[in-house]
């Protein structure tokens, strides 16, 4: 299927890494163009000049969003860079573990890291949205409804992204911009790996959590959620907006005490 992506462009926010990489890259082979925000320099140079070669523009603009001026510099950038924006990818986050024993200052911090930044980009990228009538997906996660322990920063973060999603997709639907959020629970990505590696035993606590996930009893990969992510930043689901789509193998909504039968 043609997604009628070529030549568009695309903001993704932690395209450096995990599954921001993987939507970089699922982006660039519809061959959009891409502007990567990330922080840390070293992978988003290392992509920029791989699809260089490649004759491919994957622009790396550095920048650490939990400041908000970075933010408005960022869609700055890419304005500056490509002359029109037409996705929006708002990936970058972290589950730093803020919970109610935190306080103020620690809670707050975790909200710039995880949300705040959700909105500036779409607020300073608003106009050049409307005027190309373009699309807007958020990365959530599954805390926000199954809730984690320990993480009332990351949670909070996430509820409201799925809020603002329902919100955004109203209140652009009359320029015809579409909003939606793609959920993962279980990716393997150099954050969750560094999570794991927090565990007493984390080779047995993968496999404890593979368990729990009813297809294929597996993670899901990075590729999953970016194909889902760029079918939604693609005039192919022109009618879908206001969406909050799980993409997690039934994990966050089937039944976890379900065990597949032995294959004989
Ligand atoms: P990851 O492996 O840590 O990659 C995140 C990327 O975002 C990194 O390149 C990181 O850059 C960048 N980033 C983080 N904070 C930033 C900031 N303040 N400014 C600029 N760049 C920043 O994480 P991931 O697992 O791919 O997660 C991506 C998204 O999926 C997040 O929103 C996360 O909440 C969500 N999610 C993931 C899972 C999962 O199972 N992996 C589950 C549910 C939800 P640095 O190199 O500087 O660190």
């Amino acid at each position: 299927m043609d997604l009628q992506l070529q030549g568009q462009v695309a903001l993704v926010t932690g395209g450096s890494k995990g599954i921001g990489e993987a939507i970089v890259r699922a982006l660039l082979a519809e061959g959009m163009r891409v502007a990567n925000v990330n922080r840390s320099a070293d992978e988003g140079q290392a992509l920029e000049r791989e699809y260089a070669e490649r004759g491919q523009e994957c622009s790396f603009i550095q920048a650490d969003l939990s400041d908000a001026d970075s933010c408005q510099r960022a869609v700055q950038t890419a304005l500056d860079r490509f002359g029109r924006l037409d996705v929006v990818i708002n990936n970058a986050g972290v589950n730093d573990g803020a919970g109610l024993d935190a306080g103020a200052e620690r809670f707050i911090r975790s909200l710039q890291r995880n949300l705040v930044h959700y909105y500036l980009i779409v607020h300073h990228a608003r106009e050049e949205l409307i005027r190309r009538r373009g699309a807007v997906v958020n990365i959530g996660s599954k805390v926000a409804v199954t809730g984690q322990g320990g993480t009332s920063g990351y949670a909070a973060a996430k509820g409201a992204i799925n809020s603002l999603t329902r919100e955004w997709a109203l209140e652009l639907a009359q320029h015809g911009v579409r909003v939606n959020t793609v959920i993962p629970a279980e990716v393997w990505t150099p954050m969750y790996a560094e999570w794991l590696a927090t565990l007493p035993d984390p080779q047995q606590a993968r496999r404890d959590i593979e368990r729990l996930i009813p297809l294929g009893q597996r993670f899901t990969t990075a590729e999953e959620i970016a194909a889902m992510v760029v079918f939604l930043a693609s005039p192919r689901s022109a009618h879908t907006t206001g969406q909050i789509i799980y993409v997690d193998g039934g994990y966050t909504h089937l039944d976890r005490k379900y065990v597949p039968p032995a294959v004989t």
